[in-house]
């Protein structure tokens, strides 16, 4: 359930460096190589799916186990009260730029509200 040529399947498998904050069985979650906040971390599924188009009700846990990271990783971090932002992108027009889903958790900072 990996593809060979995804840059964050070579992460997970630890063939590509990266700084790993949290892994379990289901997801993994490492920093983003070009940082949009001051942290900013990308929660993976270990398993290869492209896009949160991809996802079926097969695929519910997987999705459930991806947000559940987040509240964990906020700890990790230490900004559980503050709080954070989750973005997941996908496809051409949402910005979409690795084929392999992921959400972006942003924090450390006030966010600007993304609907303005
Ligand atoms: P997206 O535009 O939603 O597909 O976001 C992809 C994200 O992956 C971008 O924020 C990139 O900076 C990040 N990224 C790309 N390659 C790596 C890498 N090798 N390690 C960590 N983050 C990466």
């Amino acid at each position: 359930m990996t593809d060979a040529s995804c840059i964050f399947c070579k992460i997970i498998a630890g063939e590509l460096p990266a700084e790993m904050v949290y892994q379990d069985e289901q997801v993994s979650a490492f920093r983003d190589l070009h940082p949009k906040a001051p942290i900013h971390i990308l929660i993976v599924p270990n398993m290869h799916i492209p896009s949160t188009n991809e996802l079926t009700s097969q695929d519910v846990t997987i999705a459930g186990h991806l947000l559940a990271a987040a509240p964990k990783i906020a700890e990790i971090e230490g900004i559980f009260e503050r709080g954070y932002r989750l973005i997941a992108n996908t496809g051409r027009d949402g910005r979409q730029e690795v084929p392999h889903l992921h959400v972006h958790f942003l924090g450390g900072q006030p966010m600007q509200h993304p609907l303005g």
